[in-house]
C-alpha cells in the first residue's frame, strides 16, 4: 500500500526540543511468544507502545524481564487449575545493553542490566523496550531471581521488584544516555522512579530534606496513569517493610511527603504526589478515582486497543479493500458504516470458523458455526462474576431453545494465589458439564493468552461482560470485539458506559439491586433483544456489526488514545499548570 505524504514525514516533531517519553510498566505484552504479561494492564501497555511506534512518538519503555514468565494454566477435567512456569530466554528476542546500574535492596547492592527489544512501527519508527534483569553473577542467588516472576512471591518480593523497576529503570535511562523529558508511570508499580529522580535532583543519596522546589522539579517531569477503582486494589506496603527493604531514610522522606496513609506506604499516593498530570482509564474511572483521592486532580483518558493487532486477518482484508486508509488513520474506521452487508457477514463467518476450528483442535468438541455464540474471557476474579449467566439454569436453557441453540465460550486464568478465583473456574466448568446438551454448549478453554484472546474477541457473535460495579476500571476485550464488528452485552461499567449505544453497538445489562437482579437483567436482554435480532434477517445483524465497528472501532483504539496522552500528558500546552480536569458528562 502507498503511504500518504504525512506518513512519509514520520516520526513527526510533536515537541521540538523535547526529549523522550520514558514509559514504565510492570508488565508489557510485547510479543505473543514472550510471556512477560498477565492480562489487561500488560496488553494495554503493549498496545500503547505499538501505537506510539506507529505514530512516531519519541518514546522508550522500561519493564522487568520476568524470566520465568507469567504462568501457563492447566485445567483438569473437573476444573482444577494448576500452573506451570514459562521460562524464556531474553537473549532469543533482545539485545543485551552494556550498561549496568545498581539499586539498594535491604542494604544489599543489586546490579541491574537491560535487554533491548525494538518495537518497530508501521512506518519504521522504533520504540525500544528495556527489560531489566538482575540475573547476573555479581548478585546473590536471591537477588538473581528478583526479575523472574510477574506478580509472584509475597509483598516483600514485590517491593524489591518495584525498587528494580522504578529506581533501577530511572537510573538505567540515565546510564543509557537517554534524554528523558517525561516519565510515565503506568500504574503505581513504578512509583519509586520518582525517588530516584528526587535523589539525583538533590545530588546524592536518601538523606537530607527535600524542599517543595525539589519536589516540583520532579513533578514537572512525571505523569501517572491509575488503573485501580477500589482502595484495596492499590499497591501498599507496611511501614516496617518499607523501612527494612527501601530503607529508613527513604521511608521517612516519603512519610513526610504524605505518601503514607493508614500506616501503609501507598504507591498511588507517591505517584500522585510526584506527578504534574494523572489520569484514570475511562470517564467513569476518572470520576471514581477523584472520589478516592479528592486532593489530586485526576483526569481521564479512555483506553483503547491497537487496531491491526486485534483485527482478524479476514477483517483486515475487508477493510484494506474498502477503507485502505484505516491502517494509517484509525478515524477512517468510521466509514465501516458503508461496508457491504454480505461481505461483512462472510468475513465474520470465516473468523468464526477459525475460532471453532481452534476449539475443536483444543477440546475435540465440534461446535456449530450457525449457532449464536457468546464469548466471556477474562481474569477469573470474583468481581467479574463469570457464573452470573448460570444463576437460573432453566431460564438459560429456555433461551438456548428460543435461539435454536446457544454456545458459550469461556476462558480465563485465576492468579495462583487467588483461591476464590480458582473456585469460580471450577464451578463454571462443573456447571458447564451439567448444563451442556444438544441445545446449550458451554466450553471452558485453557490458558487464556494473547492468541486465544484475539481468536475469541473476533470470532464470537456477542462479547459478554458482567463485572460488579464499579470494579471494572475500563476493560479492553470488548474494544477488541468491537473492532471486529462484534457487539457487547455488558454491565454499564468501565469503558462500556461510553461505548454502549443501545442496539447499535450492543446492549446494556441494566443495573440491578444485587447479583440475582442483574442476572435477570442479563436474561431479559438476551430474550428480548439479542436472540430476536440474531434470528431475524441476517442483514440486520450485519447492520449491527457495521455500526459497532464504525462507532467503537474508530474511537476505542490506541492511536486515538496515544494522541490524547501526547496532547494532555506528554506535551500539554501549559506544562507548568496543574491539569485541568473537566467533569465529564456521563449518563451514569
Ligand atoms: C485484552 C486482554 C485482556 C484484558 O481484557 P479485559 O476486558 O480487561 O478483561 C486480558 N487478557 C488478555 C489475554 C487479553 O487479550
Amino acid at each position: 500500500m502507498q503511504l500518504t505524504l504525512s506518513d512519509k514525514s514520520l516520526p513527526y516533531q510533536i515537541f521540538p526540543g523535547h526529549g523522550l517519553v520514558a514509559y514504565f510498566s510492570m508488565e508489557i505484552a510485547i510479543n505473543p511468544a514472550m510471556p512477560t504479561y498477565s492480562g489487561g494492564l500488560g496488553m494495554l501497555a503493549g498496545d500503547t507502545l505499538r501505537s506510539a511506534a506507529d505514530l512516531g512518538v519519541p518514546l522508550v519503555a522500561f519493564t522487568l524481564a520476568h524470566r520465568k514468565g507469567y504462568f501457563q494454566q492447566h485445567l483438569s477435567a473437573d476444573g482444577e487449575q494448576t500452573e506451570d512456569v514459562q521460562p524464556w530466554n531474553p537473549a532469543n528476542f533482545c539485545k543485551e545493553e552494556a550498561a549496568r546500574v545498581t539499586v539498594s535492596v535491604e542494604d544489599r547492592v543489586v546490579t541491574v542490566r537491560a535487554w533491548r527489544y525494538d518495537l518497530v512501527g508501521r512506518s519504521g519508527h522504533v520504540v525500544p523496550i528495556y527489560l531489566l534483569d538482575t540475573d547476573l553473577d555479581v548478585n546473590s542467588g536471591w537477588d538473581r531471581g528478583l526479575t523472574d516472576h510477574l506478580y509472584g512471591g509475597d509483598t516483600n518480593y514485590r517491593l524489591q521488584q518495584e525498587i528494580v523497576l522504578g529506581m533501577g529503570g530511572a537510573r538505567m535511562a540515565n546510564a543509557l544516555g537517554l534524554t528523558v523529558s517525561v516519565y510515565h508511570m503506568n500504574e503505581g508499580h513504578a512509583a519509586l522512579l520518582t525517588l530516584a529522580l528526587l535523589e539525583s535532583q538533590l545530588g546524592g543519596g536518601p538523606q537530607g530534606a527535600a524542599t517543595e522546589t525539589d519536589v516540583a522539579q520532579v513533578r514537572n517531569k512525571c505523569v501517572f496513569t491509575t488503573h485501580t477503582p477500589v482502595p484495596a486494589g492499590h499497591d501498599r506496603f507496611s511501614v516496617e517493610q518499607s523501612i527494612r527493604i527501601l530503607g529508613g531514610d527513604r521511608t521517612a522522606r516519603l512519610e513526610r511527603l504524605g505518601c503514607v496513609s493508614d500506616g501503609l506506604l501507598n504507591m498511588t499516593l507517591i505517584a500522585l504526589r510526584f506527578s504534574r498530570y494523572a489520569n484514570g482509564v475511562a470517564l467513569q474511572h476518572g470520576k471514581v478515582s477523584r472520589a478516592m483521592f479528592p486532593e489530586a486532580p485526576i483526569d481521564s483518558i479512555t483506553n483503547g486497543v491497537h487496531a491491526s493487532t486485534w483485527l482478524s486477518e479476514p477483517m483486515q482484508q475487508l477493510l484494506d479493500t474498502h477503507i485502505p486508509a484505516w491502517r494509517y488513520d484509525n478515524l477512517c474506521l468510521r466509514n465501516a458504516i458503508d461496508l457491504p452487508e454480505q461481505e461483512m457477514l462472510q468475513t465474520h463467518g470465516r473468523t468464526k470458523e477459525t475460532l471453532l476450528g481452534e476449539v475443536a483442535a483444543r477440546t475435540g468438541l465440534v461446535l456449530n458455526p450457525k449457532v449464536l455464540t457468546l464469548g466471556f474471557a477474562r481474569r477469573a476474579a470474583t468481581y467479574k462474576r463469570a457464573s452470573l449467566l448460570f444463576t437460573d439454569p432453566e431460564r438459560l436453557l429456555a433461551i438456548a431453545k428460543q435461539a435454536g441453540g446457544l454456545q458459550v465460550l469461556y476462558a480465563g486464568k485465576a492468579h495462583p494465589q487467588d483461591a476464590p478465583g480458582k473456585e469460580l473456574i471450577r464451578s463454571v466448568i462443573e456447571t458447564a458439564g451439567k448444563l451442556s446438551n444438544d441445545l446449550l454448549r458451554v466450553v471452558y478453554l485453557e490458558n487464556y493468552a494473547w492468541d486465544l484472546g484475539a481468536l475469541l474477541t473476533a470470532g464470537v457473535d456477542v462479547w459478554v461482560n458482567t463485572p460488579r460495579r464499579p470494579y471494572e476500571a475500563s476493560g479492553t476485550s470488548g474494544m477488541k470485539a468491537a473492532l471486529n464488528g462484534v457487539p457487547s452485552l455488558s454491565v454499564l461499567d468501565g469503558w462500556w458506559i461510553e461505548g454502549c449505544i443501545e442496539g447499535l453497538t450492543g446492549w446494556a445489562i441494566e443495573d440491578g439491586a444485587d447479583d440475582a437482579g442483574e442476572a435477570l437483567a442479563l436474561y431479559s436482554k438476551l430474550e428480548s433483544a439479542v436472540v430476536p435480532l440474531y434470528l431475524d434477517a441476517p442483514e440486520k445483524w450485519a447492520g449491527l456489526m457495521r455500526t459497532t465497528l464504525a462507532f467503537n472501532g474508530s474511537y476505542f483504539n490506541t492511536d486515538r488514545m496515544v494522541q490524547q496522552y501526547v496532547r494532555k500528558a506528554y506535551c500539554p500546552l501549559k506544562p507548568k499548570v496543574a491539569a485541568q480536569v473537566e467533569e465529564p458528562s456521563l449518563a451514569n
